[in-house]
C-alpha cells in the first residue's frame, strides 16, 4: 500500500511517496513555496517518478507552513512532528533536531521513537534562515547551492558581524569593496549562521546525536562550522530537505494502519 507525504514551506514544495510504511518510492523537491505552482508540480512529480497516479495512493498527509491552503490531503500535521518523525527514520539515533527552512529556525528535541518532547523557535526574523542566505548568495552574485563547496576554499575567514539580513547585506556590500577573497566572506558568513543557530539551540539546550534537517541542511559549510560552534558532530543526510515530507507520509501510515 501506498501513501504520500507533502511539505509546503515557504521556499520549496516536498512530496515523498512510501510503500508499505518503510521503503521511500519516490520523491521530489521544487524551490518554489506556498501560494506558487510549487506544491501541485511537488506531488505531479512525485507522481511521475514512480508512474503512479494520484488513485494509487491509500492516503495523503500534509505539513508546512501552506499546508491549510492545500486542499489534496485526507489530514494534515505541524512540520515539527512530521520533521521528528522523518529525522528519526532517517536518523534514528537523533535526540535533537536543528531544522534550518526558508524562513524559520526550529530546535527540535525528541525521544528514541521519533515523538517531540520541546522545540523552541527563532523570533520572526530571517536571520540564519534559508532566506539570509539567498540574500548572501545574490549579494555576492553566486547560487545559494555552491555556497558550501566555495567556503572549503577559505584560509582566513572574514568575520561578518550583523546577523540582521538588511545590515549584513550592508556589511558584506562594505567588505567585498574591501577585497578579500570570496571563500573567506562566504566562511564568515557561515560561522554568522551557525554562532546564531547555536545560541537558539543552547537556550534549549541539547541532546546528543544532534542532527539538522531542512534545506539550509545542504550546505556543508553550514554543518561543519554548526558542528564546530556546538562542540559536536551534527548529523546531516543528502535528504535532510525532505524530512519533514517523509515524515508526513509516516505519520499518514500510521493513520492507515488505524483505520484498517
Ligand atoms: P521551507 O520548508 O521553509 O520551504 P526548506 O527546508 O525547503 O524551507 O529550505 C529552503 C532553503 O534551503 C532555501 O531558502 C535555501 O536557502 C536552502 N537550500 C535549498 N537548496 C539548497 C542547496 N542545494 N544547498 C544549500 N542550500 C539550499
Amino acid at each position: 500500500m501506498l501513501v504520500m507525504g507533502v511539505d509546503i514551506g515557504s521556499a520549496a514544495c516536498k512530496c515523498v511517496i512510501l510503500k508499505d510504511g518503510k521503503e521511500v518510492i519516490a520523491k521530489s523537491v521544487i524551490p518554489l513555496g506556498t501560494g506558487t505552482v510549487g506544491p501541485k508540480r511537488a506531488v505531479d512529480e512525485a507522481l511521475a517518478e514512480s508512474g503512479l497516479t494520484k488513485d494509487d495512493i491509500s492516503r495523503v498527509l500534509v505539513t508546512g507552513y501552506g499546508r491549510f491552503v492545500f486542499d489534496g490531503a485526507d489530514s494534515q500535521k505541524s512540520e515539527i512532528s512530521c520533521h521528528a518523525r522523518g529525522v528519526a527514520f532517517l536518523l534514528p539515533s537523533t535526540r535533537t533536531i536543528i531544522d534550518i527552512g526558508g524562513q524559520d529556525i526550529k530546535v527540535i528535541k525528541i525521544n528514541e521513537k521519533g515523538h517531540f518532547d520541546s522545540f523552541a523557535m527563532n523570533d520572526k526574523c530571517a536571520a540564519g534562515t534559508g532566506k539570509f542566505m539567498e540574500a548572501m548568495a545574490a549579494i555576492l552574485n553566486v547560487k545559494v547551492w555552491e555556497l558550501g563547496e566555495i567556503s572549503k576554499a577559505s584560509t582566513a575567514e572574514v568575520s561578518v558581524s550583523n546577523t540582521c539580513t538588511v545590515f549584513a547585506e550592508s556589511e558584506v556590500v562594505s567588505i567585498l569593496s574591501s577585497n578579500e577573497k570570496l571563500e573567506d566572506i562566504v566562511a564568515g558568513i557561515h560561522r554568522s549562521v551557525a554562532k546564531r543557530v547555536a545560541a537558539l539551540a543552547h537556550r534549549n539546550g541539547i541532546i546528543k546525536d544532534v542532527a539538522i534537517s531542512g534545506g539550509v541542511a545542504l550546505n556543508e559549510g553550514v554543518v561543519k562550522t554548526l558542528s564546530e560552534e556546538l562542540k559536536t558532530e551534527v548529523l546531516a543526510t543528502p535528504d535532510c530537505q525532505i524530512a519533514g515530507a517523509l515524515g508526513a507520509a509516516l505519520l499518514a501510515w500510521e493513520e492507515l494502519m488505524q483505520q484498517q
